[in-house]
C-alpha cells in the first residue's frame, strides 16, 4: 500500500484518503531522551517513527508526524532530556484524536517509543474510547521482547529496562548509524535497591553515563531483526482492532 504521509501532502489528498480508505490514523509518540554518550536524544522518536512507518506501508493509514517529546521525568536528571508532565502527554494525544475525529478518521493507533508515555497515552485512549470521541489504541511495541530474547547476547541491567544498551543500540545502527558513536560504547551495570522498579525513581543517580547494560554487542542486524518483529507483532494486535472498528 502507499504510505501518505500528512506531513509532505495536501489537505484536499488527506481528506479523500481518509473518506475512501480504512480511515486509520499513525501517530509515532517519541521523547527528547539521553541515551548515554553514545546514542542520539531523539532515538525513542526515530524508533517509534520507524515503526510507525513500516505500518503505514502495511496497513491503509494516513502517517502523522511524530510527536518529539514525551514523559521522560526518569531520565531527567540528564541535561538534554526535556520531559512533559503526564497530563501534557494525555492532552496531546486526546486533542489529536478529537481532531482527527474531526477529520473523518475511523480510528487512532499510537506508535509508543517511550516507556514513561505508557500510563498517560493509556489514559488518552481510555478517554478517546469512553467518551466516543474516536476508537484508539496505543502500541507499547508488541513482539519487541520476544525478538530481543531471541539475538541478546549481554545481560540486561535489570527486568525491563533496556536503555542506551545492546537492543537500542542495535536499533539505532539498523535506522541512523550516522547517529551512533561505536567508540563510545561502555557498558554499566549499576547497583539497584530492592524496591527498583515498585516505586518512581529517576535514573541518573545510578549510572553517570545514562548507559543500563552494554552496547558493545549491539549489530545492525540485531535491530532489523527487532524492529521487523515488532512490526509484525503490532500487526497481530491490530488485526482485532481493525476488523471490530464499526462500519461507516
Ligand atoms: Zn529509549
Amino acid at each position: 500500500m502507499t504510505r501518505v504521509d500528512a506531513y509532505s501532502t495536501p489537505w484536499t489528498d488527506v481528506a479523500s484518503h481518509l473518506a475512501a480508505g480504512d480511515g486509520l490514523v499513525l501517530l509515532p509518540f517519541g521523547a527528547l531522551e539521553q541515551h548515554g554518550p553514545h546514542l542520539p536524544l531523539g532515538t525513542d522518536t526515530a524508533t517509534a517513527v520507524a515503526v510507525a512507518e513500516r505500518l503505514a506501508d502495511r496497513l491503509d493509514a494516513l502517517l502523522l508526524p511524530p510527536i518529539h517529546y514525551g514523559d521522560t521525568w526518569n531520565n531527567a536528571g540528564y541535561p538534554g532530556t526535556v520531559s512533559l508532565s503526564p497530563e501534557t502527554v494525555t492532552s496531546i494525544a486526546v486533542d489529536i484524536g478529537r481532531s482527527l475525529a474531526a477529520s473523518g478518521a475511523r480510528a487512532l493507533i499510537v506508535v509508543n517509543g517511550d516507556w514513561g508515555n505508557r500510563q498517560p497515552l493509556y489514559t488518552a485512549v481510555r478517554r478517546l474510547n469512553a467518551e466516543r470521541i474516536l476508537p484508539a489504541l496505543a502500541l507499547d511495541y508488541p513482539g519487541m521482547d520476544e525478538a530481543v530474547a531471541e539475538v541478546r547476547t549481554s545481560r540486561g541491567a535489570a527486568p525491563g529496562l533496556n536503555h542506551a544498551e545492546e537492543v537500542e543500540t542495535s536499533i539505532m545502527l539498523a535506522l541512523e548509524p550516522e547517529h551512533v558513536h561505536p567508540e563510545r560504547f561502555a557498558a554499566e551495570y549499576p547497583e539497584f535497591p530492592s524496591d527498583f522498579g515498585t516505586r518512581p525513581m529517576q535514573l541518573h543517580p545510578f549510572s553517570p553515563s545514562g548507559v543500563f547494560g552494554d552496547p558493545s554487542h549491539a549489530t545492525a542486524a540485531k535491530g532489523e531483526h527487532i524492529l521487523a518483529a515488532t512490526v509484525e507483532g503490532s500487526l497481530a494486535v491490530l488485526a482485532d482492532f481493525i476488523a471490530g472498528l464499526p462500519p461507516r
